[in-house]
Order: C-alpha cells, then structure tokens, then sequence
C-alpha cells in the first residue's frame, strides 16, 4: 500500500498489528515487535520494539536477526505484523512438529501439488541459531530459502490457506474489512496511532512564544525568587524573640525595601522594618504584619500575644522555581503563565517546534468565494472561515487554496500542490457517498487514503490517509461537507491529530458534567454531538439546553451554542435533570 505501514492501517477499526497481537498473546510467553519505521505507534501497544541490526531493510531475514538477538525464550516464532487472521493454533502446531522431527526450525505450509506453499514468515527457530544466522548474513547472504537449505526444516502442514493472508491493497482493506461503521474511539485511535510528530524548530523570542510548542524541557537557570523574601509590608525579627502568652517588644533599627536590603546584622530582640518582596535581613526568619503591631514609640513596637508564629510571612527562596529543577516541560503549549515564568527565569529566547503547515481547501462546483456574485443555485463558501479561525487557534501556519471544483483533475492539481507545500491537507465536502465516486479514485491514486463511516452525528463520513506527490507526503483529512459536520469533525478527529503532529502534550478536551434542562432524543449505537448553552441554575449548579435546530447545515446554532454536549456511543435518550456530558467552547470556537 504505497509508503503505508501496513502493520498500522486499519482492519475492522484497529489496525493490522493489534489484531496479530491479539492472536499471538495466548499462544506465546512473551511478544516483541520488529519495526523499522514508526515505532512510537508500534510502543503504543506495550510491547518492546527494535528495530533492524542491519541497515537499508535487509528483509525478513534481517527482522529475524532482531527477534532472535532479543528472544529470551529457547524458541521464537515469527509473524508478519499485516497477517491479521494468522492460525490460533499456529504456535502449538509448529513446536509440536520441531519437538517430533528435533528440527531447527518449524515452517507453516499451505496447499499441495500446484498450489503448494511455503510461508517461511510463519515459523518457529530456536532462539540458539542466532550465531548460524548472523554468520550467514555476515557473509552477504539475504534470501529466507537458502538459509532454510542449510537447516533441518518442519514443515507443517495448515489447511485455511487464507489464514496466511497477508493484506496488500487498499481494496483488499476493504473488502475484509465489514461493512460496519467505526465508533468515534476506534477512528481517533486509529488517527492518533497513525499521525507522527513533524520534525523541525526555531528559536523565537519569548514574547513572540505564545500558543508555540516547546521543543526541550526548559530547567531554571535561577531560582525564583533568588532569596527568602517578605510577603507582607511589616517587620523582620527572630521568631525565637516570640514571648509565648504575652506581648513581643522590638526595637526598629533599619528598614529594607524592595530591591534594597538591609545588609546589617540583626539581633534579639530587634526588627527592621520591612516592604513586601524586600530581601529577608540575616538572622531574620519571621515577618509581622504592620496591621498586627502596635507603635509604642518611632523606635519600638509590640505584638501582641499570639498573634503569628515563627516563620510567617516569609516566602522562601525558590519557592515558585528552583535553580536546576524543571520548570516547563517539551511539548507544553505554551501560555500567558508560561511567557511571564520564562520572564521570571531571565529566559529572552525559547526553542519551539516549527509550525505545522496545513493546506486546506473546499471542494464543490456550488460554492462561491466571498466578493464573487452569488450564482442562483450557489452558496457561499463557509468552511473555509470556520477552518480558518480553527486552524489559526490551533498556531498553525495556513495556506488557504480556496475553492476546488468537482472534477478529478482539478481535486488532483489541489491534492499535489497541497502535498507538496504542507504537511497535513484539510478538505470539506465531497467525502459522502455520490460524490466519493470520484473523490475516491483520485484520493487513491495519490496515496493511501481510506473513507470512513463513522458511527456519529453530524459528521459520518471521513476519509483519512496518506498522500504523496514528487516525493512529499502528507496527512489528508477529508472533513463532511455541512458546515457544522465539518467543526465536529475537526474538533473531535482532527485537533487531537494535529496537536500530535505539533508535538504537543495537550490533553484532550475536557469534559465537564451537567445537567440536561429538557428530554433529548437520542439512538444508541452512535455518538452524537449537540450544540449547547452551558449556563448555571440559581443553586450555582451547571445545567445545559440545547440550542433550537441541530440541522448539520445549521451553523448559527453553533455560533449561538457556547459548548458541545457528547452523548456517547451506548447513550440512549436523555431525560430532563439527567447529567451529560460537555464539552465547553471556550477558547476553542
Ligand atoms: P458534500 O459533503 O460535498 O456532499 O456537501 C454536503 C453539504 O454541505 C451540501 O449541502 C453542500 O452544499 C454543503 N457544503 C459543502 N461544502 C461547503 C462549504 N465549503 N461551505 C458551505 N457549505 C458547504
Ligand atoms: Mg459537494
């Protein structure tokens, strides 16, 4: 399938690999994965992952080496990460066949006379032949069936040929694949597994930071504050001087202000008075109040019996940061807070993430662009707006590629030139079932890119993949055409993927609960999302309403709406009172 990974293109809504796993965990001790790309997806799974010794993808011999230098077991067994409906009795049959013959390796076989074949992937080795491969590889040699010639071979005999099916096309993807819609959480781990951090950054300067991803840790160079200091306008002393159950009298012998310290020595039964953020005077560890004191006279003064304790009012140096402790993590998207605390560190530079460039375009020969005369039978083109204010919140770099007609050479121009310029493609329109006839091939023809049924409302139809043109590649999102499919979708499939792709550790969007005002209809078996108004009743408890008409062309009830509320994919319908969940706009819309 083109440049795909195939171990991590979906079949039934996961992808090939954890169907493959699922089959090996009850037949084996332990698993390891062989990946020589995409390896982040394939930890995903909670399995070790190596790669190849050898470089340039040596093949399967190469991928054997890997397993067998980390096998820790006497026996390894291999196979192929996109063979998702391998035999569950693959294992049992093969060492039982190694232990009766006292072979070195075990090797599946399918049919017989013609269609006899050998499938040398599906084998079992003894974890000890590793030195008698690497000698064989060492001296150039790469082909599975001449290393087989120098070894006792069983061969076992499997009667499902198709179970040795290993998936090459698209459309053989899709012909296993059943004909069922995806749950929104199989299509976003899908998309999350498959989408990978952009490499690339820059230095910038903190006051230009905001919204930027971090590209290192950042540790305080300074602790902050660089001393103990006062927190309150008042007086420093010993706390020991404290007289337990009666009055304390000081006597003032200096003041210290902010950015001026008081730099003499400061004994019992004396106290200097002190600014909030001054620099605590030596000795000195407690501060009172001016407010909680008495002037006796311009010298002395008095607290009374307890009153404070030891230690009040004192801020200690590095508090808020400390010298060589991390201060931001990489991958924080970087806020008002997190520029004034570089501030606060002296940092004037900061290296992020470059910005992730995405081109985006809407495809329909019924759409006009803003200044054009509005055709009879035309609408403006509207999601390219709400695309644009979405994208531009996220910090992406944007290349807006306007309106796309309905025809496949125009659909490939847009595609190739978006390929070659970007590093993800954003579409709206021409995903749903008439129009995905020639939105299809095209798509096809580019890349790798398959069309989703998604078990939600608005929004079912996605496509989702890989394109390629002139040697660039990129993520396609092919978004529904109704306007507030296209926000839905993006919200709840593409953000996350994008996040990703910035390198951001954002967390996804919060959810908050509450209560619904009115009955809302709703099917089980898919998810839906509503527009809202989040708002909170006279006993300050948060309640929500749907906003009238949740037609998905109805984009005035979005912007009416200040959240989106989620009922998921098993909810049935919703009773007045009843707590749902929601997901608030702020910031987002
Ligand atoms: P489609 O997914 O192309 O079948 O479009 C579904 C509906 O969304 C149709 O009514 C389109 O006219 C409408 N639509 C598609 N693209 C846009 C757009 N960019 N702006 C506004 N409406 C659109
Ligand atoms: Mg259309």
């Amino acid at each position: 399938m083109g440049s795909v990974d195939k171990g991590l293109v979906p079949l039934n809504g996961k992808p090939m690999v954890a169907h493959v796993l699922e089959r090996l965990t009850p037949q084996v001790q332990h698993l390891l994965i062989n990946a020589n790309q995409n390896q982040e997806a394939y930890v995903a799974y909670g399995v070790p992952v190596w790669p190849d010794a050898l470089p340039d993808f040596a093949g399967p011999l190469a991928g054997l080496q890997a397993g067998l230098m980390h096998c820790e077991t006497p026996y390894l067994v291999t196979a192929p990460c996109d063979s998702p409906f391998l035999p569950t009795d693959l294992v049992a049959r093969l060492a039982q066949a190694r232990h009766a013959q006292d072979a070195d390796l075990a090797v599946a076989v399918t049919g017989t006379g013609d269609t006899r074949q050998l499938h040398p992937v599906f084998c079992l080795v003894k974890t000890a032949l590793l030195p008698h491969l690497n000698a064989y590889l060492e001296g150039g040699g790469r082909k599975m069936g001449s290393w087989l010639a120098s070894l006792q071979v069983a061969e076992v005999q499997f009667e499902d040929e198709s179970a040795f099916h290993n998936i090459n096309t698209t459309d053989e993807l899709r012909m296993h694949d059943l004909d069922r819609a995806l749950t929104v959480a199989q299509a976003q781990r899908i998309i999350q597994d498959l989408v990978q951090p952009i490499h690339g950054q820059e230095l910038v300067p903190t006051r230009e930071a905001l919204g930027r991803v971090l590209a290192h840790d950042v540790v305080s160079p300074i602790s902050v504050p660089a001393h103990d200091n006062s927190a309150m306008d008042g007086f420093a002393f010993q706390g020991a001087d404290l007289a337990t159950n009666a009055a304390t009298t000081l006597t003032i012998i200096g003041s210290a202000h902010a950015g001026h310290r008081f730099d003499s020595a400061v004994g019992h039964g004396q106290c200097v008075r002190i600014m909030t953020g001054a620099v605590m005077p030596a000795l000195c560890d407690t501060v009172v109040p001016q407010e909680l004191t008495q002037a006796l006279t311009d010298t002395t003064v008095s607290i009374p019996a307890s009153t404070i304790q030891t230690g009040d009012n004192r801020r200690l140096k590095g508090e808020d940061l400390m010298e060589g402790k991390p201060a931001l993590s990489r991958g924080r998207v970087l806020r008002p807070a997190d520029m004034g605390l570089l501030a606060s560190l002296g940092i004037a530079e900061v290296a992020v993430q470059r910005r992730l460039k995405v081109a985006f375009f809407s495809t329909g020969d019924e759409l006009r662009s803003l200044g054009q005369p509005l055709d009879a039978g035309c609408i403006y083109d509207s999601n390219r707006y709400t695309l644009l204010g979405m994208l531009t919140r996220l910090g992406c770099e944007l290349i807006d590629m306007g309106v796309v007609k309905d025809d496949a050479q125009s659909l490939e121009a847009a595609l190739r030139t978006a390929c070659e310029n970007a590093d993800v493609i954003i579409t709206s329109g021409g995903v749903s079932v008439g129009e995905a006839d020639y939105t299809k091939p095209t798509m096809a023809k580019l890349g790798d890119v398959t069309f989703w049924k998604i078990a939600m409302r608005p929004g079912r139809p996605l496509a989702f993949g890989t394109v390629a043109s002139n040697g660039k590649k990129a993520y396609l999102f092919g978004l529904p055409g109704n306007p507030v499919a296209v926000m839905v979708a993006f919200y709840f499939f593409a953000r996350d993927a994008l996040l990703r792709m910035m390198g951001a550790c954002e967390a996804p969007l919060p959810r908050i609960r509450a209560a619904s005002q009115a009955d809302i209809r709703k099917k089980p078996g898919r998810t839906e999302y509503q527009r809202g108004i989040l708002s909170t009743n006279a006993t300050g408890n948060p309640v929500v309403q749907i906003t009238g008409a949740q037609g998905s062309g109805v984009l005035h009830s979005m912007s009416q709406a200040n959240c989106m509320v989620v009922l998921h994919h098993e909810q049935g319908p919703v009773c007045a009172g009843e707590m749902v969940d929601v997901v608030v706009f702020d910031g987002l819309v």
